[in-house]
């Protein structure tokens, strides 16, 4: 769903929220009074000369209400993530990572006798993988620091790369 039609399904209750927002903030820059009388007409032709004689205050307001909603939004992301890690698939398929690989950060070697924090970390990104998160082969482990850096826009895999097969040759 676009923000367009998020803020079209707002109620009117919460639409003159952001009204009365909007004014305020032009209130706080000196442009209206609190009657709502422009003080500073030279500021409130720049404004309609942007947004459109008598679209001043109704752009401001969706504005701010768009900004509301993209914050709803980004707060619903994050509890469905938390959601998520607090999940038992997630909780039992993090402990097979561990016990596949130990609890040394696969990309500096870091352990928890470094003061560090053992993450498990998804290769690929939920973000943007959400059908690999409870994929075994898509879990590494990574110390914080690593984790952080490594941030969802990287997706190196630090795991071991399977040991060269040694050739016995009998001479
Ligand atoms: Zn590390």
């Amino acid at each position: 769903m676009g923000v367009e039609e998020l803020y079209r399904n707002l109620s009117s209750k919460q639409k003159k929220a952001f009204r009365v927002k909007a004014a305020g903030k032009l209130m706080e820059l000196g442009i209206i009074d609190s009657d709502h009388n422009v003080k500073n007409t030279d500021m409130w032709d720049k404004l309609e000369a942007i947004f459109g004689a008598g679209n001043v205050l109704k752009t401001l307001q969706m504005r701010i209400g768009q900004r509301a909603i993209k914050r709803a939004e980004r707060k619903a992301a994050r509890n469905k993530s938390q959601a998520f890690y607090d999940s038992d698939a997630w909780k039992r398929l993090r402990y097979q990572a561990l016990k596949l690989h130990g609890a040394r950060c696969q990309c500096c070697g870091a352990t928890r006798s470094d003061n560090v924090q053992i993450h498990v970390d998804h290769i690929k990104p939920r973000s943007k993988y959400p059908e690999l998160e409870l994929e075994l082969s898509n879990l590494q482990i990574l110390c914080e620091p690593c984790n952080i850096g490594k941030s969802a826009l990287d997706e190196t895999d630090w795991r071991d790369q399977p040991k060269t097969k040694v050739t016995m040759i009998w001479n």
